[in-house]
Formats: structure tokens, C-alpha cells, sequence
């Protein structure tokens, strides 16, 4: 474990079978789905797990990134995350699976959904590999079909690893952990 965690709450191979499994949900769930959807993830800490979740996604997708910049380099989430680059692919009339890191407040996943709409894709599913409930300030509203998957529960810590960084480090470690606070405070 890296010595400024304080410990790991999922190492790689629980993380691997856990895309596993929402892979074949996701794949199941968009069986029938035509054109196939477009996975777009959220830049940076959604880089790994976009990464592991495509190759195990048994479809003929799309794929494309698009970046919001929430926190700089603290630990307190923005309400008015901005989309700094935007999308490659046209999304008009094709259903979405938006990718993340980590839903905490909500805000981010709302601005970037609202984007998508705002660009016709006709439906956005949300894949996050992490969910802190218990931090929800705005809650998506799901229409339709529109899906939403998550990887784990995320107790109310500040956790990096796995695409999750504090101030641009962390991202390369293969697990996710808590931080020591000495290393942000
Ligand atoms: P939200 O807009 O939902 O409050 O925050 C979403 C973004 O904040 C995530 O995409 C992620 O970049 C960042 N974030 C939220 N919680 C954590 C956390 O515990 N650790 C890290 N490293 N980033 C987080």
C-alpha cells in the first residue's frame, strides 16, 4: 500500500470483477439498442475505469472523452463545474452511457448530462464506478430508459487511486484508498 494511504478500501481485483459484472449488465441492457451507444467518459479520474470497462463491453460502441474540471487541486467539490473540452463524436439522436470516477455532490454529472442533451443525444445512461450517497446536493433526474450503474458504495472519505487523484497524483496506483488527511490538509 502507498504510504500516504491510510487504507485501501478496493484492491484491483475486486475493482476488476466488479467492471466484469457491469459490463455484462451494460451489454445485456444495450443488446438491442441501434446504433450502439456511445460511452463517453469523464476526464481525467474516469480515464482507467472507461479504459477496463470498454474492452469487456461485447457491442460495437463508440467511444469519446469529455473533461470537467470540478475541484483544482482541493478536496472541495465545485458547484459549477465547467466542460473544458468537448466532444469528437456527434452524439445527435444516439443514447449515451456517461462514464465517471465518482458521483459525490451530483453537480458534475448534472452539467455534463445536461451537456449531452443539449448536444441531442437522445438518451444518458450513468456508469460511475463510485457512489457517496450520503454527499447528494443535486439529484439526476433519470428519463425514459436511461440507466444508472454503479461500481460501489463510496463511504464519506477522500479517496485516490484508480484514475481518482489528489492535486494530479495518485491516479496511477491500481487500487483506491483513503488518503491520509496530513496529505491534503
Ligand atoms: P461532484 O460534482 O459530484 O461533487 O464531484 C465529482 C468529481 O469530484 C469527481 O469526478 C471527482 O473528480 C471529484 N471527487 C469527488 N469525490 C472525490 C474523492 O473522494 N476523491 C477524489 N480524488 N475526487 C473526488
Amino acid at each position: 500500500m502507498h504510504p500516504h494511504l491510510e487504507s485501501v478500501l478496493w484492491t484491483d481485483d475486486q475493482i476488476s470483477r466488479r467492471i466484469s459484472d457491469l459490463a455484462a449488465q451494460i451489454s445485456a441492457d444495450f443488446l438491442a439498442c441501434s446504433p450502439p451507444p456511445v460511452f463517453i467518459g469523464v476526464a481525467t479520474g474516469a480515464f482507467l475505469f472507461l479504459a477496463d470497462l470498454v474492452r469487456k463491453i461485447d457491442l460495437p460502441i463508440t467511444v469519446d472523452l469529455i473533461r470537467a474540471e470540478s475541484y483544482g487541486s482541493g478536496t472541495v467539490s465545485n458547484e459549477a463545474p465547467t466542460i473544458s473540452f468537448g466532444l469528437k463524436v456527434d452524439i445527435k439522436d444516439r443514447h449515451v452511457i456517461l462514464v465517471e470516477d465518482i458521483v459525490d455532490t451530483g453537480h458534475t454529472l448534472s452539467r455534463v448530462s445536461e451537456h449531452l442533451k443539449s448536444k441531442g443525444a437522445s438518451s444518458v445512461s450513468v456508469c460511475t464506478l463510485l457512489d457517496k450517497p450520503t454527499r447528494r446536493k443535486v439529484n439526476l433526474q433519470l428519463v425514459g430508459d436511461e440507466k444508472y450503474y454503479r461500481g460501489f458504495e463510496c463511504p464519506d472519505y477522500f479517496v485516490v487511486g484508480y484514475g481518482l487523484d489528489f492535486a494530479e497524483l495518485y491516479r496511477n496506483l491500481p487500487y483506491i484508498g483513503v488518503l491520509k488527511s496530513e496529505h491534503y490538509e
